[in-house]
C-alpha cells in the first residue's frame, strides 16, 4: 500500500476542491423535506452537467472514469466543501452497481444516464413488515403475466420513498420455492396502476420513508435485472455496496471529525477537560476508517472482492457516527437541544439531527447485531448456531 498520492491525483483533488467550493450551496433545507427535495435535485443537475455526479463512471454515462482512488478523494472534497447530502444517493451507490454487473446493455444505456442525471430516483425496496434481519422470509410475490409480471404484496422502511421514482426490489417468482431460491430482482415504476406509496414520518419530524403497497402493478421482462430466480445473489451484490465502501466513505466522517474539533476548539473554555480525549479518540476513529478503506481498496485493485469486510466497516462507522455525535452533544450541553433551525441553534442544530439519524445506523444496511454473526461465522470460523 501506497499512502502517497500521485500528481495526476493530486490534481484532480485540487480541481475537485475549487469546483466544490465555488458551487456548494451550504444551507439548503433538509433534504427530505418538501421545500429541500427540490433544491437537492436542482443541486444533483449541476453536479452532473459538470461531469462531477458519478466521477467514477463511464464518459458516455456522465462520468469522469475515475479511480477508485480518485473517487474516495472526490468524497473527501465532497464533504469538506459541505456540500448537500446526495438525493440520488439510493441509485447510484446502491443501484448503480448492480446495474453495472448484473444489467444487460440495454439496461445500462436505459437506466444509467436517467438516475445519474437526477432525471429517475430511486428507492429500495427490500424490507417487509415481517422480513428485516431474515430478508429471505419475505413474502411480496410476482405472478407471471404476458410480457412480464404483476406483483402483489407490501414493502416498508423505503427510504426517500415518498420522493421517489422507482424502486429496486426482490420478489418470490417461484411459488413453490423457500428462503433464498426462488427470488427475483426487479425494477418497479413506482406510478404504476397497482402502486400505493404512503408516507411513515421519521423520529427527526421528516417524512423521508414510505412503505408501498404492490395489488397487480405490472413490471415488464426488461426491467427483470439479473435472471429469474437468481434474486439473492443479484440482492447480495448491493447489500455489499451498501454496508462497504459507496454508501459511507471515509470521507463523510472525516468531514464531522473536522467540525467536531472545531466545536471543542469554539468551546473548550466551557467544557470538561475530559471532553479532549473523547475529540481527540474520534479523530482517530475516523481516521483509522480512511486508512483502513485504502488497505481495502489497495486488495480490490489488486482483484480481490471487499467480501465479508464490509461488516467489519458498517459496524466501524455505524458505531463512530453515533460516538461523533454523542461527543457533539456533550460538548454542547443544553444548547444541544435547540430545534434545527431554530434561533440561536449552534451550527443550524445539525449536530442534534444528525444524531437522531446516526441512531439508525447500527439498525439500516443489515442491523449490527446481523454483522457481528456474520463476521463470526466468515472471518473467524465460528460454528453457526
Ligand atoms: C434509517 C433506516 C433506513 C432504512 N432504509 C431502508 C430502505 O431504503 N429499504 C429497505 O428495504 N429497508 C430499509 N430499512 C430497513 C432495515 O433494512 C431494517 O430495519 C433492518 O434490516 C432490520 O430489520 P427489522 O427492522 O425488521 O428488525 P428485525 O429483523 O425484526 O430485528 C429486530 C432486532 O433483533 C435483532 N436480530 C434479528 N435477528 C437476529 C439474529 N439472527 N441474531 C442476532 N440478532 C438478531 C436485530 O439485530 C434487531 O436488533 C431502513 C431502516 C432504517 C432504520
Amino acid at each position: 500500500m501506497d499512502l502517497n498520492y500521485t500528481e495526476a491525483e493530486e490534481a484532480f483533488r485540487a480541481e475537485a476542491r475549487g469546483w466544490l467550493e465555488a458551487n456548494a450551496p451550504r444551507d439548503l433545507p433538509p433534504l427530505d423535506s418538501p421545500e429541500g427535495f427540490p433544491l437537492h435535485v436542482a443541486w444533483e443537475r449541476k453536479l452532473f452537467e459538470n461531469r462531477w455526479a458519478v466521477v467514477s463512471w463511464p464518459e458516455a454515462y456522465g462520468g469522469r472514469e475515475a479511480s477508485i482512488i480518485e473517487w474516495l478523494i472526490f468524497e473527501e472534497e465532497y464533504y469538506r466543501a459541505g456540500a448537500p447530502q446526495r438525493a440520488t444517493q439510493n441509485g447510484i451507490f446502491l443501484l448503480a452497481p448492480t446495474v453495472f454487473e448484473f444489467g444487460t446493455p440495454e439496461q445500462q444505456d436505459r437506466i444509467l444516464p436517467r438516475m445519474a442525471s437526477a432525471e429517475e430516483l430511486w428507492c429500495q425496496g427490500w424490507s417487509e413488515p415481517g422480513a428485516g434481519s431474515d430478508l429471505a422470509s419475505l413474502t411480496s410475490r410476482a405472478e407471471r403475466a404476458d410480457g412480464g409480471w404483476r406483483l402483489y404484496g407490501q414493502k416498508t422502511w423505503c427510504t426517500r420513498g415518498t420522493f421517489s421514482d422507482r424502486m429496486f426490489g426482490i420478489f418470490r417468482t417461484d411459488p413453490d420455492s423457500e428462503r433464498h431460491r426462488g427470488l427475483t430482482y426487479m425494477l418497479v415504476d413506482l406510478s404504476a396502476d397497482g402502486v400505493t406509496v404512503r408516507p411513515i414520518d421519521k423520529l427527526d419530524g421528516e417524512e423521508g420513508f414510505a412503505e408501498v403497497f404492490l395489488d397487480g402493478a405490472f413490471v415488464p421482462d426488461d426491467d427483470v435485472l439479473g435472471e429469474v430466480g437468481q434474486g439473492w445473489s443479484v440482492a447480495m451484490a448491493t447489500a455489499g455496496s451498501e454496508r462497504g465502501l459507496t454508501l459511507r466513505s471515509p470521507g463523510r466522517f472525516l468531514a464531522t471529525a473536522q467540525r467536531l474539533i472545531e466545536l471543542y476548539r469554539r468551546r473548550r473554555d466551557q467544557v470538561d477537560e475530559a471532553l479532549r480525549e473523547r475529540v481527540a479518540r474520534m479523530w482517530m476513529d475516523a481516521e483509522a476508517y480512511r486508512l483502513y478503506t485504502l488497505q481495502s481498496v489497495t486488495r480490490i485493485i489488486e482483484g480481490e472482492a471487499v467480501g465479508s469486510d464490509s461488516s467489519l466497516m458498517k459496524i466501524h462507522w455505524s458505531e463512530m457516527d453515533v460516538a461523533l455525535h454523542e461527543t457533539a452533544l456533550d460538548i454542547l450541553g443544553p444548547d444541544a437541544e435547540l430545534a434545527f433551525g431554530s434561533d440561536g441553534a449552534v451550527e443550524r442544530g445539525e449536530w442534534m439531527k444528525g444524531y437522531l439519524f446516526a441512531l439508525s445506523g447500527p439498525i439500516y444496511a443489515g442491523t449490527n447485531e446481523i454483522q457481528r454473526n456474520l463476521i463470526a461465522e466468515r472471518i473467524l470460523g465460528l460454528p453457526r448456531r
